[in-house]
């Protein structure tokens, strides 16, 4: 138990690294509410253009907006 515990811990930055990589790489993501039956004009998910960003992207987008309107 405590060996997957420890696993566990390890791979997690490993994860996270990946996530981030992976995020920036391709900050926008299909959307998921309107993607597999193909664009729809009405989603208000992505405003119908079937593309949003990801998760990781946005805090990405929010933290720089921070820091940006908190050292200016
Ligand atoms: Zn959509």
């Amino acid at each position: 138990m405590a060996a997957l515990v420890a696993l566990l811990a390890l791979s997690l930055p490993i994860v996270a690294l990946c996530y981030i990589a992976w995020c920036y790489a391709s900050p926008w993501s299909t959307c998921r509410r309107c993607a597999p039956g193909g664009k729809n004009r009405t989603c208000r998910a992505c405003d119908g253009t079937g593309m949003r960003p990801r998760l990781g992207w946005q805090l990405y987008v929010y933290a720089r907006r921070l820091h940006r309107d908190g050292t200016r």
